[in-house]
């Protein structure tokens, strides 16, 4: 049966893919089983080439796969540039590091006895994957996977399904067998049948109700399970910022930069009393002065909204929070017209037992509430169910430390926000998920550890 890619700026249709059934994937599975042993028996050296090929072919092919991705998800098409040369700059650091962490490791070398760990892949892995960045949470996964000699079966996101087949097909240009990679095509129904299969690993961004959903299926198979899921991010702004227009724009940025569709945009913000009404001033300026539109046009910052159904969500969470006494700034609505768009919104006079205040957003929303000291602020950041990432914004690093050392948040930004490091675990906790991406965690995640006695 096929699936149609609808172009969310314009209602369009722009493609109709074929979907897999079971008998295709049942089919593709027995290819990545097949395939997988020699793989894992190429030289590190000749995987880390193929690696960096098809890296190269994401630059020389930016203009058009920037253009795809702008038309199947609905970002400014700056945006999906940035997000493809994001991506090569995660795959030069994972490659350059691969041999480091996948090296044989000698643990002891005492006489007549050597013991030493060996990083044997997986198997065959799947990687369940999300839309809103389909080329960094992709190469996150099954970069690292390929490396360490796995075979992946991919799945991209419904709605992210042309990029997906742009991946594929630039992997196997780059040297990738044919039974190394298989993509499966397809929405929940696709994802579920994968979980069906006996593959040996699961590796799953997107929301946390579908990762819980994978996590309790394929527990009784005790293989590795993987999840990265949403967040509530919390940014608290203290009182001794310097520059509070400079302040205000980058964090605005944090909340509204792919339309607040990023696991770690900024959800909450948190401002001491003392800097409030400069902060929100400037904040609202700043909103104001973006432009919205198509996407594909210059200049847009605020594209299209990923899916049609997320306009209900967000108008809903605006209704329950003005209904309990919240403040609108300005937006609050989507914009009629042909596309899904809608406006930037900012929310003061919010408080915890609003929606926008709990739930994951995933959109061009944010809610502002007033602080009157750290204490405060840190108990704010805390009281909610994600643990993605929290932000501190200071002029004093110990104050800012001690405030993120606090947080249960798998990531602390000081001075900064939404942003991710290839170096670094990128990983949740409580609902943002367990496991680790990224850093040497990030290789080693697609590997088991064998435990060798060399006596002799
Ligand atoms: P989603 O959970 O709706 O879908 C993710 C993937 O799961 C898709 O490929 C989908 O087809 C598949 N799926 C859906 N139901 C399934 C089922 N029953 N069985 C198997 N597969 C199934 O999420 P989304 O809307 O694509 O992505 C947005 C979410 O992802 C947000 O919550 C966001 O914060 C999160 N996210 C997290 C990270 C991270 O690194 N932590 C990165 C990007 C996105």
């Amino acid at each position: 049966m096929k699936m149609n890619i609808v172009n969310p700026a314009t209602r369009a249709i722009i493609a109709a893919v074929e979907q897999d059934d079971q008998q295709s994937l049942d089919s593709k599975y027995s290819t990545l089983k097949e395939g997988q042993k020699e793989w894992a028996a190429v030289p590190l050296q000749n995987r880390i080439d193929i690696l960096q090929t098809y890296s190269k072919l994401l630059a020389e092919n930016i203009e058009s796969l920037a253009k795809t991705l702008t038309d199947e998800v609905g970002k400014p098409l700056q945006q999906s540039r940035n997000e493809i040369n994001g991506s090569i700059s995660r795959i030069a650091w994972l490659t350059q590091h691969a041999e480091k962490y996948l090296a044989d490791e000698i643990m002891n070398a005492a006489a007549g006895m050597t013991e030493l760990i060996r990083y044997e892949p997986l198997g065959v892995v799947c990687n369940i994957s999300a839309w809103n960045y389909p080329y960094l949470v992709g190469t996150n996964v099954f970069v690292p996977a390929l490396l360490a000699g796995n075979a992946v079966f991919y799945k991209p996101s419904e709605h992210a399904t042309l990029t997906g087949l742009h991946i594929e097909r630039l992997l196997k240009e780059a040297g990738v067998p044919e039974n190394v990679f298989q993509v499966a095509i397809g929405g929940a129904a696709t994802g579920d049948k994968l979980l069906s299969l006996p593959l040996d690993g699961y590796f799953f961004t997107g929301s946390y109700k579908t990762g819980k959903y994978i996590y309790e299926k394929v527990a009784p198979k005790m293989v590795p399970c993987q999840c990265e899921l949403g967040g509530k991010d919390p940014l608290y702004v203290t009182n001794d910022v310097e520059d509070i227009i400079a302040v205000a724009a980058g964090t605005a940025d944090g909340a509204f930069y792919n339309n607040g569709q990023s696991c770690c945009a900024v959800e909450r913000i948190y401002v001491h009393e003392k800097v409030y009404e400069a902060y929100v001033d400037a904040f609202v300026k700043e909103v104001a002065s973006w432009k919205i539109g198509n996407p594909l046009e210059d200049g847009i910052y605020i594209g299209a909204i990923s899916r049609d159904s997320q306009l209900a969500f967000l108008e809903q969470q605006v209704a329950d929070a003005l209904q309990k006494g919240a403040k609108l700034l300005t937006g609050g609505k989507r914009i009629e017209g042909d596309g899904y768009f809608f406006e930037p919104t900012v929310l003061t006079n919010v408080d915890h037992s609003m929606l926008v205040m709990r739930e994951e957003s995933f959109g061009p929303i944010i809610g502002i509430m007033k602080v009157s000291n750290d204490e405060e602020a840190l108990q704010l950041m805390n009281d909610t169910s994600y643990g993605l990432t929290a932000s501190v914004y200071s002029l004093n690093r110990e104050r800012a430390e001690d405030i993120l050392a606090a947080t249960d948040a798998g990531t602390g930004y000081w001075n900064c926000c939404d942003r991710v490091s290839a170096a670094l675990p990128w990983s949740g906790r409580k609902h943002s998920g367990f496991g680790a991406t990224l850093s040497h965690a990030g290789i080693r995640a697609f590997t088991q550890p064998k435990a060798f006695h060399l006596r002799g």
